[in-house]
C-alpha cells in the first residue's frame, strides 16, 4: 500500500530526504529482498533509516529491539512527528495503554514496534508475537546496539543473548543486526548469537566527516582556556571532566560567568540528574558539564562540540564520547585539553590499581591517549588505527591536517634550556628558567643573581611561548623530569644528560596556536543565514515545547540550516527543503514561511526579498479599507497584480479580511469545487464552477484552501 515509484521517492515521502547517505540504499535493497544484514556503520551514519523505510515498505509490522528506553521514546516520537505508525511497548507504560498499544498493532495501524529485549522474550509476549505473526505478519527483526550480544563489545547485555530464540522460533523472518562500533571478532560474535544466515554484511568507515578534531596544550589558566573555547562555539555543547568535584566547580564557574551550564554526574540524585538531561535535550540550556557517564542512552542529535576537559579512558571511549558530537551529520567540533600534568594523574589512579594485568592494559591504554594527543599525523589516522581501520591521512578536519606541524631540529634549544636548568641547581620550575632564557630584570631574577649566568639572555630567539612548547615537549617525552609537589621543580635525569652530552637529538612538532580560528565554515554572506537560522532554532524551541519533543524531532539542523540559506517563501517552495515531508509540511510549513518572510523583509535583503515592501503597501490600503479597483488606482498598478498581492498574502496568513472581498455563500461554494477537482489550475476550477465566478475570487479563495490544506 506504500509502494512507491522508485526509493528516491518514499525516502522524500516518509522522510523528507533528497538521497541516500553512503551505504544506504544497498542495504535497503537487500533488506527489501529479505536478506539477513549486519550492519557497522558509524553515529549518525543514518543507521535506523535502513529498517525504518524497509519497514514501511513491506507489508506486516517491523519489530525493533532496542535496549534504551530514552532512545525509544525519541525515535517513536520523530516517526510520530513524520505522521509514520510508530510505538513502542516497555516498562514505563501502564497496563491500560499497553493493551490499546497492542490493539493498534493487531488492528495493523503501526509499521514499526519498538521493544527492549527483556520485554520480546518474556513468555507472556511470545504468545502476541505468534498472534501479529500470524495477523499481521512481521516484515523483519532489527536489533539495534548489536554488539551488546558479545562479550568482546563495550556493553555486553546477557538478556541480548536470548535474542537467538527469536531465530528458532521465526526461521523465515529476515533479522538485521545494526551496531556502530564492532571489532572483527564483534562481528563474528553477533552472526553467529543472532543465529544471522548468510548475512549482508555492510562495515562502513568509521570516519565521521563532519567532526573536526583538535587537541589543545592546557594553559595552566585552563578554566580560561575553557571559557575562550565555549565562547567560541555555537549551539549545544558538552564538556566532559574526570571527577564529580571538577564538573560541579566548572558548572558553577560558567554560571557565575553567565553561561548558563547544567551538572551531570553520577553522585546527583536521579532526579536532578534526569532533569538536569531533559533541560538540556530540550535546549533550554546550551551547556552540560558531565563525567562519562553522561551520553549513554541520551539521542540528541544536534551536539555541535564535545570538549574533553581531562583526557579519556582510552581511544575507543574518545571516539564514542566524541562522536556524542554531530549525529546530525551537520559540521562539529571535538575538542581535547592535554596536559602532562592530567597524564601524571593518571598514571598515578592507575599506580592504585591491584591486578597487575588490567594495569598493563590500562598503561597501555593511556599511552595511546597520549600519542593521540601528542600525534603529529592526522588525527582520524591514529584514531581508527585504533579499531584496525587503515586511514590515509590529509582529512582536511583536523588540526593536524589544517595546521601541519612541521618537525624541526631543537637540539640546540634543548641544550639551551637543559644547561639553563642545570646552572640554576635544579631548583627552579618552568618559568623562571625561560624568564632567564629570556634575560628578565625582574627582582627575583636578580635577588638570585641569575642575569650573571652564563645561559641569562641566550633564549631571546624565541618567544616564551616557544620555550614553553620545547619544554612540554621534553617533558611529555621523559626527557626531563618535573617534581610531583606542587611546586613542579624541574630536574634532569639520564635522557637530559645525553642530550647535553650530544647524544642524543631532540626533534619537536612545533605547533601553532591553533585556538584562535576555530572553524568557521561559513562563508561572506553567512552571516546573515546565521541570524535567521537563530530565529528559525527560536520558533522551533517554542513549537518543541508546546508538543513536549525535543527540537530536533521538529527539524534537524541541517534543516533548519537549508532553510536559512534557500530562504523559501512560499510552502511550495518549503516543501523541497530537505528534511521536509508533507506531513511535516502541514504542521509547521506556515510558521515557519511566515518567519522566514518577516525575517527577509525586515533585513531587506536584496536576492531574496520576502514579502516584498509592494505587497506590504498593498496589505496597507486594503487594511484602511478600500476596494481592490481603488487600490489599483491608488497605486497605478493593474487589479490583476492587486489581487496577486492579496492571494498570496492570504497564503501567508497576513491579516486580509477575505469576506469583504468574496462574499462567504460564494467562497462556500468555491471551495467545495476545489474540494472536488483538487488543488487544480485556476481554469480548471473555473471551468466547474461556470462563468458566473471570476477568476479573481477563486484566485483569492484558493489561496485561502491551500493555507487551510498545508
Ligand atoms: P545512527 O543511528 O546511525 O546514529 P541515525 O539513524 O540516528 O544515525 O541518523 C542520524 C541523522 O541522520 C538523523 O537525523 C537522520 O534523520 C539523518 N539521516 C539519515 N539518513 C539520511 C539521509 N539519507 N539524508 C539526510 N539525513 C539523513
Ligand atoms: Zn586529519
Amino acid at each position: 500500500m506504500y509502494q512507491k515509484e522508485s526509493l528516491e521517492e518514499s525516502l522524500k515521502y516518509f522522510f523528507g530526504y533528497d538521497s541516500f547517505r553512503p551505504g544506504q540504499r544497498k542495504i535497503i535493497e537487500e533488506a527489501l529482498a529479505n536478506r539477513d544484514l549486519l550492519i557497522i556503520m558509524p553515529t549518525g551514519g543514518g543507521k535506523s533509516l535502513c529498517f525504518q523505510l524497509p519497514a514501511l515498505l513491506k507489508p506486516g509490522l517491523g519489530v525493533v529491539v532496542s535496549p534504551l528506553i530514552s532512545l525509544m521514546q525519541d525515535q517513536v516520537d520523530t516517526l510520530r512527528d513524520n505522521g509514520i505508525g510508530a510505538t513502542f511497548l516497555n516498562s514505563s507504560l501502564k497496563t491500560e495503554e499497553v493493551r490499546s498499544r497492542e490493539l493498534e498493532i493487531i488492528e495493523g495501524k503501526i509499521k514499526l514496534l519498538y521493544v527492549a529485549p527483556e520485554r520480546l522474550l518474556a513468555a507472556k509476549f511470545l504468545p502476541f508475537l505468534d498472534l501479529i505473526a500470524e495477523k499481521v505478519g512481521i516484515s523483519a527483526f532489527a536489533i539495534d546496539e548489536a554488539h551488546c550480544v558479545s562479550e568482546w563489545g563495550h556493553d555486553f547485555r546477557p538478556e541480548y543473548r536470548q535474542l537467538k530464540q527469536l531465530r528458532q522460533r521465526y526461521p523465515k523472518i529476515p533479522m538485521l543486526g545494526l551496531t556502530a562500533t564492532a571489532t572483527s571478532r564483534v562481528r563474528e560474535d553477533i552472526i553467529q548469537q543472532l543465529g544471522l544466515k548468510n548475512p549482508g554484511v555492510h562495515l562502513a568507515s568509521y570516519n565521521r566527516p563532519n567532526l573536526y578534531y583538535e587537541v589543545q596544550d592546557k594553559d595552566s589558566r585552563t578554566y580560561n582556556q575553557l571559557l575562550k573555547n565555549i565562547r567560541a562555539q555555537k549551539g549545544s555543547g558538552i564538556v566532559y571532566c574526570l571527577s564529580r568535584r571538577q564538573v560541579e566547580e566548572t558548572a558553577s564557574q560558567l554560571q557565575e560567568d553567565g553561561i548558563a551550564a547544567l551538572p551531570y554526574h553520577a553522585g546527583m540524585n536521579d532526579e536532578e540528574r534526569k532533569n538536569n538531561q531533559t533541560r538540556f535535550i530540550r535546549d533550554d540550556v546550551q551547556i552540560i558539564v558531565a563525567t562519562v557517564a553522561f551520553g549513554m542512552g541520551i539521542n540528541k542529535l544536534d551536539v555541535r562540540w564535545v570538549i574533553h576537559y581531562d583526557l579519556p579512558k582510552n581511544l575507543e571511549s574518545y571516539y564514542q564520547e566524541s562522536g556524542r558530537a554531530g549525529r546530525d551529520g551537520e559540521t562539529s567540533n571535538c575538542i581535547l585539553f592535554f596536559s602532562p600534568a592530567d597524564q601524571k594523574k593518571i598514571e598515578f589512579l592507575i599506580a592504585q590499581k591491584t591486578n597487575p594485568q588490567e594495569r598493563r592494559i590500562a598503561y597501555q591504554q593511556l599511552r595511546q591517549v597520549i600519542e593521540y594527543a601528542e600525534g603529529t599525523e592526522c588525527r582520524r589516522t591514529i584514531q581508527f588505527s585504533y579499531f584496525g581501520e587503515r586511514f590515509p591521512g590529509n582529512c582536511n578536519n583536523c588540526d593536524n591536517c589544517r595546521n601541519p606541524k612541521p618537525v624541526e631540529d631543537w637540539t640546540i634549544e634543548a641544550q639551551k634550556f637543559l644547561s639553563c636548568v642545570a646552572r640554576c641547581g635544579e631548583r627552579f620550575g618552568m618559568m623562571h628558567i625561560i624568564e632567564v632564557l629570556r634575560a628578565s630584570k625582574k627582582k627575583r631574577i636578580l635577588d638570585y643573581k641569575h642575569h650573571l649566568l652564563s645561559t641569562y639572555g641566550i633564549g631571546l630567539d624565541k618567544t616564551a611561548d616557544e620555550w614553553k612548547m620545547l619544554a612540554r615537549s621534553l617533558l611529555h617525552r621523559g626527557l626531563l623530569d618535573e617534581t610531583n609537589d606542587g611546586y613542579r621543580v624541574l630536574k634532569l635525569n639520564e635522557s637530559s644528560w645525553e642530550i647535553l652530552h650530544k647524544q642524543r637529538t631532540v626533534k619537536i612538532a612545533v605547533s601553532r596556536k591553533v585556538t584562535d580560528d576555530l572553524i568557521s565554515d561559513y562563508n561572506p554572506k553567512a552571516a546573515e543565514a546565521e541570524m535567521l537560522f537563530e530565529s528559525l532554532r527560536i520558533l522551533r524551541k517554542q513549537l518543541a515545547d508546546a508538543h513536549s519533543v525535543a527540537p530536533y524531532v521538529i527539524f534537524s539542523d541541517s534543516s533548519l540550516k537549508s532553510m536559512a540559506q534557500v530562504r523559501p517563501k512560499s510552502l511550495e517552495d518549503f516543501a523541497k527543503i530537505s528534511g521536509v515531508t508533507n506531513h511535516k509540511l502541514k504542521q509547521y510549513g506556515t510558521q515557519f514561511v511566515i518567519e522566514i518572510r518577516r525575517f527577509c523583509q525586515e533585513n531587506n535583503s536584496e536576492n531574496s526579498p520576502g514579502l516584498p515592501s509592494t505587497y506590504m503597501a498593498t496589505l496597507e490600503l486594503h487594511k484602511q479599507g478600500l476596494s481592490v479597483e481603488e487600490i489599483a488606482k491608488e497605486r497605478s498598478l493593474t487589479t490583476r497584480t492587486i489581487i496577486k498581492h492579496l492571494s498570496e498574502l492570504i497564503e501567508v496568513e497576513q491579516p486580509v479580511d477575505l469576506d469583504s472581498l468574496v462574499i462567504p455563500v460564494r467562497q462556500e461554494i468555491i471551495m467545495q469545487a476545489m474540494e472536488k477537482v483538487g488543488d487544480k489550475s485556476l481554469k480548471t476550477i473555473r471551468e466547474h464552477l461556470g462563468e458566473n465566478y471570476s477568476y479573481e475570487e477563486i484566485q483569492l479563495v484558493r489561496a485561502k484552501w491551500q493555507r487551510e490544506s498545508f
